[in-house]
């Protein structure tokens, strides 16, 4: 079953998950016509700026088998009032206090009375700054002040949140950052909380770090709207792709054997050809989504006997699919197996509860540890 469930007419234009490619130049015109029919707004990326900036040249993207237009469903997502139930726009329907500008119930409240934050005051230093958590009364979110209940709730809190007189010493320590107020007929503790989690404007008016807040209010969803049908943000039965990636092919197939041709078949199927990017214990990598993709790549796009591809056995897990599939494709293939420290982490978390390990996890829990990208503790 193919990814992608939208047909086109135009002659030559080949799924390959949900990439579109074009294997002659004159399907192209046609092809994005047909797309732009459906509702896809096309950008021309032998236009980007981003290309432009770094140097590559439209030559080395039409042969390096770039992708040259994205298509886009534009006007799709809706915001949706869980009060009337009407369609409304997305713009800030996700910031404190946002009413629905239908009936005028509030769309979402980050902070609501009794959300648990968890903060530090700012200037503390370090990597696991001592923490409070507090029950949050109110955020005046235009003033920029939060009120706070003045006890601490008594639960679970994780690493660093401070617990009974701890947090008396912690507050002293940074009075300067919080006032006792009154507000409702209560008392409170009222400290400082810009929200601003894309600009720098919070800093020198914040007196908390926030780290996390549970129980917001959501008085509205986001929704895609296709031919009169609602989906979920999230719904993976939407009909259609959101974006569209289209290739031109003809610049550059049928790829012919080479060392790395494997490499550019398991890509087009949306996977790694580094074999140390896998398990190493011989659990299933590839699907059969993966070797659909791969098929018709195959199929369309390379020299290879697609009869044969279909006759041979296939191992499915990373490491030995990446093997076999390069051995199909070239007797003097190259395959990467560059180290992983998550091997490592696996390898040895399999052996403190015990396991036995095969000779290919040890090597690759060894070679982990030479990968140049673990954390370092020191
Ligand atoms: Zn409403």
């Amino acid at each position: 079953m193919a990814d992608v469930n939208l047909q086109l007419k135009t002659l030559g234009a080949v799924w390959v998950g949900w990439d579109l490619y074009i294997d002659r130049s004159e399907a192209v015109e046609p092809a994005l016509n047909e797309l732009r029919a459906i509702g896809y707004t096309v950008e021309s990326l032998r236009e980007d700026e981003h290309r432009h900036e770094e140097g590559t040249t439209v030559e080395q993207m039409e042969k390096g088998g770039w992708s040259l237009w994205y298509c886009r469903l534009t006007d799709i997502r809706r915001g949706k009032c869980s009060t009337c139930q009407a369609y409304i726009s997305e713009q800030g329907i996700r910031s404190q206090g946002h009413t629905c500008e239908n009936c005028g119930a509030i769309t979402y409240l980050e902070i609501q009375d009794g959300s648990l934050v968890r903060f530090n005051f700012v200037g503390e230093e370090g990597y696991f700054p001592s923490e409070l958590q507090m029950k949050a009364y109110y955020w005046d979110a235009d003033q920029s002040d939060l009120y706070l209940y003045p006890d601490f709730p008594e639960q679970r809190g994780g690493w660093g949140v401070l617990h009974g007189d701890k947090t008396q010493e912690y507050l002293a320590k940074h009075q300067d950052k919080w006032e006792r107020v009154e507000r409702d007929g209560n008392t409170y503790l009222k400290v400082r909380y810009v929200k601003s989690s894309w600009t720098k404007d919070h800093e020198g008016v914040s007196t908390i770090d926030v780290r996390d807040i549970s129980n917001h209010y959501w008085g509205h969803k986001i929704v895609r709207l296709w031919e009169g049908k609602e989906y979920s943000e999230w719904d993976t039965k939407f009909p259609v792709p959101e974006s569209i990636s289209v290739l031109e092919a003809w610049h550059w197939a049928p790829l012919h054997p080479s060392p790395t041709l494997h490499e550019k078949i398991i890509h087009a199927a949306g996977m790694v050809s580094d074999q140390g990017y896998y398990y190493q214990d011989g659990r299933a990598a590839f699907y059969a989504v993966h070797w659909e993709r791969m098929r018709v790549f195959v199929e369309h796009f390379t020299a290879l006997d697609i009869n044969e591809w279909d006759r041979a056995r296939f191992r499915h897990d990373g490491p030995g699919a990446i093997a076999d599939i390069a051995r199909f494709c070239s007797p003097s293939a190259q395959v990467a197996n560059r180290p992983n420290f998550g091997n490592s982490i696996v390898a040895h978390g399999k052996a403190l509860e015990g396991n036995k390990l095969t000779d290919q996890e040890l090597n690759a829990a060894a070679d982990g540890l030479r990968d140049p990208h673990r954390p370092r503790f020191d």
